[in-house]
């Protein structure tokens, strides 16, 4: 995945995701980083991101999971992890 990606593929709506931290960031590679420290800066960076929850709620709902970008803080991995909590919640 390119750097660019990552805020490419994030939505126009909801309109909070138009504004979230990495939208412009000036190293947009932390969220597709496989490097330990960057993705960690990501996680860190969405955490304080006033999108995380309606960027959660597109990220679990509309990512295949062969993205492996940080979304709202979470992996490929903690993705699945939400879809099957929340199937199971349903
Ligand atoms: S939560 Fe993270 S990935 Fe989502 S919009 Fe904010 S900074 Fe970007």
């Amino acid at each position: 995945m390119t750097a660019s990606l990552h805020c490419a593929v994030l939505p126009r709506q909801p309109e909070q995701l138009a504004r979230g931290s990495c939208v412009g960031h000036q190293q947009p590679d932390l969220w597709t980083s496989e490097g330990s420290e960057a993705r960690e800066a990501a996680r860190n960076i969405c955490a304080g991101c006033r999108a995380r929850g309606p960027c959660l709620d597109w990220a679990v709902a509309a990512l295949p999971a062969s993205d492996l970008a940080i979304y709202a803080g979470t992996s490929a991995a903690d993705r699945a992890r939400i879809r099957r909590a929340r199937r199971g919640a349903a």
